[in-house]
């Protein structure tokens, strides 16, 4: 990224903001129905992005769904806690495991009907089904779509049965108006419907997780389900040790960052972009290494210049019309006709966020083998309308942009 580049950048950022319509009309490209996504990032018009890092709470009440966090990793904040999805959703369509917790967004809109709304992310943790994922992803409209990464939208009016209408108390001793539904002792992330018929208390979203926690070496059912008190089974908690660690999402303005990035610029060059903030780590340099030697410089250059200015940034949101997901590697993007209409009210879908690779490193996800889960990004694409109905939680849809078919850049950059 070169400096003028930069300027010039926050400069229409600047026109952008004050003159929206007339930028719209002015990118001929956007109402195209392209079947072939073009590489035309260096022609974009920059567009206001709010980008998510990864931070352990100050206060781990504030990971409370009366607090309507932004989280990821550890269990589900669910937005409507009684409603959950129900169980074929909740699983993954291809090994049928329960699917495991990525991450939630909080992202309330001017609606009444979206006073408070938050989207949630799930995946199944085995890169094989996000393999089988990957050849349904590209299948145009299928009968029944199979995923193993699957996204869930929630709102709820300002006045609702679950939550006060006042902003919650910023001490921590906001209390909850109703219980939500009992959850899996295991996961503590879905509906425990099937109650363990020994002691009758501990509840289960599946006989895969009853199995696991009879089984399980650290805080085994078979040991407490004959007791009168079992510990650590309360709601809302998890006896699973196999949750990916918790942390809360705090959300800074990138713009923000550009405008400190000009400065380090001036002063070191722009040679050293992504090991210039003192936020970096050693992980980084690694990622940069691994792309680097994967030949698909083009489009890893632009996300590099890209993400330099925060590098460790786990989400990327925007709401705005002409927002556009970042693809680290130039293969695998879907065109306007991958993105499937919203299966409730037909409107069309709309990039919303997406995730990085660099939560796979805050998720200390090692390369222990084939199965160790790895992704480029994953852009999550929503309802435009944010559509209502009946229904607690509305599926929407995620598309997977992986490295490489065969390797995993995680074994490169997180040894
Ligand atoms: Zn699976
Ligand atoms: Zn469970
Ligand atoms: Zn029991
Ligand atoms: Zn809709």
């Amino acid at each position: 990224m070169e400096i003028d580049e930069n300027a010039e950048k926050l400069k229409s950022l600047h026109v952008s903001s004050l003159d929206e319509e007339e930028d719209e009309s002015e990118a001929p490209n956007d109402d195209v129905e392209d079947d072939v996504s073009e590489d035309d990032d260096d022609d974009e018009e920059p567009v206001p992005m709010t980008l998510g890092f990864a931070e352990k709470p100050k206060n781990q009440w504030s990971l409370l769904r009366q607090y309507f966090p932004s989280k990821a990793g550890g269990i589900p904040a669910w937005l409507d806690p009684i409603n959950l999805p129900s169980s074929k959703s909740s699983v993954c369509d291809f090994c049928g495991v329960p699917l495991q917790f990525l991450l939630q967004v909080y992202a309330p809109l001017s609606e009444k009907s979206t006073f408070h709304r938050a989207l949630f992310v799930f995946m199944c943790p085995s890169m094989t089904c996000l393999l089988r994922d990957q050849h349904e992803q590209w299948k145009r409209h299928p009968e029944t779509p199979r995923r193993s990464v699957k996204v869930f939208r929630c709102q709820l009016p300002r006045v609702n049965s679950f939550y006060s209408r006042e902003a919650p108390a910023v001490d921590g001793t906001e209390k909850l108006l109703t219980a939500g539904a009992l959850l899996c002792n295991w996961c503590g992330t879905w509906k425990g419907d099937k109650i363990c018929s020994s002691c009758r208390r501990a509840r289960y979203c599946s006989s895969e997780h009853q199995t696991a926690h009879w089984r399980s070496s650290k805080s085994s059912h078979k040991v407490h389900c004959r007791q009168l008190e079992i510990p650590g089974e309360a709601s809302e908690s998890a006896a699973s040790n196999s949750l990916w660690p918790e942390y809360e999402i705090t959300n800074e303005d990138e713009f923000e960052f550009e405008f400190d990035d000009a400065e380090i610029f001036n002063d070191n060059g722009p040679d050293n972009s992504l090991i210039s903030r003192s936020r970096t780590d050693k992980s980084f340099e690694k990622l940069q290494t691994y792309f680097k030697g994967h030949g698909d410089t083009r489009s890893w250059a632009s996300f590099q210049a890209k993400v330099a200015v925060a590098p460790d940034q786990v989400l990327r949101y925007s709401r705005f019309a002409q927002a556009k997901p970042l693809w680290p590697v130039s293969s695998g993007q879907p065109s306007i006709l991958d993105i499937p209409k919203c299966n409730y009210c037909g409107a069309t879908r709309c990039f919303e966020f997406q995730v990085l690779p660099q939560l796979l490193y805050f998720f200390q996800v090692k390369d222990d083998g084939q199965d160790s889960l790895d992704w480029a990004t994953i852009v999550v694409y929503t309802c435009e309308d944010s559509c209502g109905g009946h229904l607690g939680y509305k599926e929407e849809f995620a598309w997977v942009q992986l490295a490489s078919q065969r390797e995993h850049p995680a074994s490169h950059f997180l040894k």
